[in-house]
């Protein structure tokens, strides 16, 4: 049976945005609450690495992707055209993505998770700490293959010309949506 054809976004619906914003704010919040109860200090050290991750993000993917200034599944193009001029949309499909550029991103969660757990067990049971303990788990194993597998990748206009990351993801099958 012939599979339909993903509809190509050249601006994702806001329901999208709006969605994929919500789970990502609910990974920092977690992140967050566990390291600000762990100390303050440690709070705000995760607080300006999440926004360096962030800004790293805009100036190395989003200011070459083809949705630059304009709605990407994350509306992370938006904000890089407020912070960084216009790149160049070969360097974007240059890139090769491997697990070690994905070590800072996944720093960000486990540091979190281990830290919750280390206070769950120094500290004594909190639901609270144990729900933002895991929500990284759900995240990877639950949430993230419908944000990216259903909901962005799929429909991506830079996915269908060329995406390191999708390529990597998808195993070397095909970084093309056709
Ligand atoms: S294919 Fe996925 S990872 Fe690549 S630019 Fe599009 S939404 Fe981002």
């Amino acid at each position: 049976m012939k599979r339909e054809k993903p509809q190509i976004y050249n601006k994702y619906p806001l329901w999208i945005v709006l969605v994929a914003n919500i789970i990502m704010i609910l990974g920092i919040i977690a992140g967050a609450y566990i390291m600000f109860r762990l100390h303050w200090i440690t709070g705000i050290i995760y607080l300006v690495y999440v926004v360096f991750l962030e800004f790293t993000v805009y100036k190395e993917g989003c200011r070459d992707c083809y949705y630059y200034n304009s709605r990407c599944a994350f509306g992370k193009s938006y904000i890089a055209g407020i912070f960084f001029k216009k790149g160049d949309g070969k360097n974007f499909t240059k890139r090769k993505t491997s697990w070690k550029d994905l070590i800072p991103i996944m720093l960000g969660s486990i540091i979190p998770m281990i830290v919750g757990i280390a206070l769950l067990i120094s500290r004594g049971f909190h639901l609270l700490t144990l729900i933002a303990a895991i929500y990284p788990v759900v995240n990877w194993f639950v949430i993230n293959p419908i944000l990216y597998g259903q909901l962005s990748c799929k429909h991506c206009k830079q996915g269908s010309i060329c995406c390191p990351a999708l390529e990597f993801f998808s195993k070397g099958k095909t970084s093309k949506i056709k």
